[in-house]
This record gives structure tokens, sequence and C-alpha cells, in this order.
């Protein structure tokens, strides 16, 4: 063959192909050499997710609520590494510093949700916003009978109103633009148990749920889809200051099938599944990721 013709023929393959996927095919390549029949199979499965995965993530922009810690910094870090255009919302401006630090491809906006209006105008001037993740979560254990007014304004206000007041926001940019989108929106499995001492904690959730579902009801013809995920114990620093106490801990673990408590990693798989593609019909769901722990 003459050289001119194979230069055309490369030319042609990296035109039709591109460059991304042939750094796949070669990154493939290199992983299976030596790798028995199965191994090259699990290999070829694995590179070929992560290249959808990233197609449909990049050059999308997501906002996550409560990014500084947690849950909501696991979900920005991994959006980002899958080519989303991260904004991270929180509280505390050291933790937003160190995730810029880390990754710096990602926003920061620091933000007080408790804030109505403040947090309005903030939400608006992100701009528009293709995945929402509403995740900022507070907790204060108390028994029923003890509960103070300013602790049930803050549970609500955060874990509920703020929820409310950033997707409204965010869902009207995305009706206006007729581009669709995606919102999760953080509950838990207290949404659904009664547990002692989370009574404004289990209300505020049961509301994110319903809350949901009618964001699902009336934003499915504009093509946003609306989902919560409802984890059990993980044991970030929300979940250790109600689950550390093994006197309270082990009858919870006890009641989950699965035996353990959550990675914060499991529970970012799911909300990163509810924003992709392959949730394309999965809409008003509240997804328990739980060990099983709803069926006992
Ligand atoms: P976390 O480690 O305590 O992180 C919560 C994040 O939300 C922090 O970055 C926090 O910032 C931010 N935040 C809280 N109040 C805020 C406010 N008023 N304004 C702005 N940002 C605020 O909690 P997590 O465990 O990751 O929880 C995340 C979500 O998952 C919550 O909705 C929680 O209810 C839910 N969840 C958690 C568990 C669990 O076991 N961990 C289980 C089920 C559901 P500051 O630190 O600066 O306040």
């Amino acid at each position: 063959m003459r050289v001119s013709t194979l230069k055309s023929l490369t030319l042609f393959f990296v035109e039709v192909v591109g460059y991304r996927e042939i750094f796949w095919y070669i990154v493939t390549y290199k992983n299976v050499q030596g790798k028995t029949p199965r191994e090259r199979s699990i290999i070829c499965g694995q590179n070929l997710a992560r290249r959808m995965d990233n197609k449909q993530f990049q050059g999308k922009k997501a906002l996550v609520t409560g990014a500084g810690k947690g849950i909501g910094r696991e979900t920005a870090k991994r959006l980002a590494q899958l080519g989303t255009h991260v904004v991270a919302l929180s509280r505390t401006q050291e933790d937003l510093d160190s995730l810029k630090f880390e990754i710096p491809s990602i926003e920061i906006v620091q933000c007080e949700l408790q804030d109505w209006d403040c947090t309005r105008r903030k939400v608006q001037e992100i701009g528009a916003v293709d995945f929402l993740v509403n995740n900022a979560g507070v907790n204060k254990l108390d028994r029923f009978l003890d509960v103070k007014k300013e602790d049930l304004d803050c549970i609500m206000n955060v874990n509920f109103k703020a929820v409310f007041n950033v997707a409204q926001v965010v869902a009207a940019g995305m009706v206006d633009r007729k581009c669709g989108g995606a919102i999760v929106n953080v509950s838990s499995t207290a949404s659904m148990r009664g547990l002692e001492e989370h009574a404004v904690y289990c209300a505020s959730k049961a509301a994110v749920d319903k809350l949901t579902h009618v964001m699902a009801l009336e934003l499915g013809k504009h093509k946003i889809r609306v989902n919560s995920v409802n984890p059990t114990v993980a044991l970030t620093e929300l979940g250790r200051m109600a689950w550390s106490d093994p006197a309270k801990a082990d009858p919870m673990l006890a009641r989950i099938p699965m035996g353990r408590f959550l990675e914060v990693s499991e529970i970012v798989d799911a909300i990163v599944f509810l924003l992709s593609d392959q949730a394309s019909m999965i809409h008003g769901v509240n997804l328990p990721v739980e060990g099983g722990l709803l069926t006992s």
C-alpha cells in the first residue's frame, strides 16, 4: 500500500472514530495484554462503561449543594471526573477551598442555604444547569418533647425549604431553556421509617420525598426528570453524629440484611445513575440505598 493511501486511511479513521475513541482503544488494548478471555471481556466492558459515562456527562453543568463535605463532596468530585462542569455550593469556605485545590475545574459558591433570598440570587447567578443534586442536610438529635423551635426551623430550612428553593430556581431555568435536565434530591430512609430522636429529620425527609413526587408530576412534560435517593447510614460527619455510639449503631446494623452501613461511594453511584441516561425512564422515584433495611 502506498504511503499516501495509508496516510489518507489513517486520517479518515481518526476523523470517523475520533481521538478519544482511539485513546480508549489503546487503553483497552494495553489493559487486556496477558489476560484470560474472561478477564479481557470484563476489562472491555468496564472501559466501554467509562467511555459511555464520560460522553453523556461531558459538556453538561451540575450544581451540587452541600458539596463541602461527605456525600456532596464525593458527588461533586465524581461528576467532575466524568467531565461535567461542577458548581459546588456549600457553607464553609475552607471546605470549598480545599475542594477547589483538589479539583481545580470545580467552580465554588459559598452560600448559607437558610437565607432564602440570598440563595435564590446566588443560584440564579450560576446560570444554566443540566443536573441538580440537592444534597445539603443537617440533623440535631432530640426527643420529640424536647425539640426547640430554632432547631425545628433550622432542620426544615436546610433539609426541605432549601431543596424547594434551589430546585424552583434551577427547574425554572430548565423550563425556559427547553433543554430538559435531571434533579436528584438526597433524602433518607428516615423518610420511610420512624427513628427515635429524629422527629424533625424524619419529617423533613418525608417532605422531600413528597416534593419529589409532585415535581416529577409537573416537570416531566418539560423533560426534567426528578428522583430522590434514600440512603441509610453512611459514616460521614452527619452520620457519625447520630450513629457512632454502638448502643445505637448495633441495633440499626442488625436490621440491615447486608450487615453493614453504606460507603459514601455507594450513594454517589446511585445519584450518578439517576442523573444518567441509563435512568431515562426512572422518574418520581424515592430510591432506597439501604442494604435491605426497609425489608426488615
Ligand atoms: P455532611 O457530611 O454533614 O455534609 C453536609 C454538607 O451540607 C456540608 O458540606 C455542610 O456544610 C452542608 N450544609 C449544611 N447546612 C448547610 C447550609 N445551611 N448551607 C449550606 N450548606 C450547608 O452530611 P452527609 O452525610 O454528607 O449528608 C448529605 C445528605 O445526605 C444530607 O441531606 C443528609 O440528610 C443525607 N443523608 C445522609 C446520611 C448519612 O448517614 N450520612 C443518610 C441518609 C441521608 P457545613 O459543614 O459548612 O455546614
